[in-house]
């Protein structure tokens, strides 16, 4: 039984922080920590520290990180108990939205098949072997791990989202070595200016930004001079200079402030010093990509859009709609 610690959690790359010149992000990082975890926890940690604490030991457990799911592997088949303690812990980290995954033979069939913006991104990358890595609003991790198996160096990401820690806790538990960590901050809160990155992710988190502009800024500042930023988000149909501001709520989404046309993205990351902003993918996101499952049970895609016409969100805006920009820091 593994029990949550976030001293003991940290600390190897809060060492690893102050060791590579980065002493005032990993002072920064301790405070925003505690007060994460001990000064105003979230009502639901003690749970969620339980589901995570009845996850089964596996004598050396096998992992694998370049397949569609990120899957976890045992030498001898799951002991009945140690099945049920499997299921048990996993079932009390619901809803499981970002994955997939599987655990031991357990599939965790998440609500987003993430693995299909993977594959929409990858092509396009500077090849991640060696390289140190930010994933901005990574949610479960999910990719966080495919980066790993794609042979990068270190890769942290960011989520505000507490129940996604310990959903990337539930694999990290089994891979404690592995050079990834989740920390529950957003991009606002880490120190502006790190240059620590070469490769820098933004996906599906620029439409929640009040600020894209910001945002951009913010992103850019993580870079080292040559570094590649990987931007997804959601787009909509129009010349430049276009971007969509919902009234309200975007596919029942909250927080929805942006929707540019891809002219208008390219546009905002010329103008934020990019350099060679250029669109390698646009996909509408279908109900194939983002449904309602057993390890998701609430509504989902399906539910947020027009019943009478798909192409249209339940609030009549254009259907959702995902663009990957890749550019260069000069
Ligand atoms: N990157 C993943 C998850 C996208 S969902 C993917 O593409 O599949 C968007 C995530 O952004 C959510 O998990 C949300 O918690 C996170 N988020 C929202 N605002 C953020 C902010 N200001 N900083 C960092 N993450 C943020």
């Amino acid at each position: 039984m593994a029990t949550f610690d976030w001293q003991h959690c940290y600390q190897p790359l809060l060492e690893e922080l102050a060791n590579n010149g980065h002493n005032p992000w990993a002072d920064t990082l301790r405070g925003q920590l505690r007060r994460r975890f001990d000064e105003n926890p979230h009502g639901d940690i003690a749970r969620w520290m339980d589901a995570l604490g009845q996850l089964p030991d596996i004598d050396h457990p096998t992992v694998r990180f370049d397949a569609s799911a990120i899957t976890l592997g045992s030498n001898a088949p799951l002991t009945r108990a140690q099945h049920a303690q499997l299921e048990s812990g996993l079932l009390g980290l619901m809803p499981w939205r970002k994955g997939p995954f599987d655990f031991f033979g357990t599939y965790v069939d998440t609500e987003w098949r993430s693995d299909w913006k993977w594959d929409r991104v990858a092509p396009y990358l500077a090849d991640l072997r060696g390289r140190r890595i930010l994933d901005v609003g990574c949610g479960s991790g999910y990719h966080c791990w495919r980066m790993l198996g794609d042979d990068a160096a270190r890769v942290i990401g960011i989520d505000p989202g507490l129940l996604f820690l310990f959903q990337f806790l539930s694999v990290k538990r089994y891979t404690p070595d592995a050079p990834a960590d989740l920390l529950p901050v957003r991009m606002e809160d880490l120190p502006s200016g790190l240059e620590a990155f070469d490769t820098t992710f933004s996906m599906g988190v620029l439409y929640h930004r009040r600020s894209p502009l910001d945002h951009l800024l913010e992103l850019k500042g993580t870079l080292r001079r040559g570094g590649q930023l990987v931007l997804e988000t959601l787009v909509v149909d129009g010349p430049e200079g276009y971007s969509l501001m919902p009234e309200d709520r975007y596919g029942q989404m909250r927080n929805v402030w942006f929707l540019p046309s891809c002219d208008t993205l390219l546009r905002w990351l010329d103008r934020t010093g990019f350099r060679n902003a250029r669109v390698v993918d646009v996909t509408d996101t279908t109900t194939d990509e983002q449904r309602r499952t057993d390890w998701m049970r609430f509504n989902s895609l399906e539910d947020f859009l027009d019943p009478d016409d798909p192409g249209k969100t339940i609030e009549g805006y254009p259907g959702p709609k995902r663009a990957t920009v890749i550019a260069e820091k000069p």
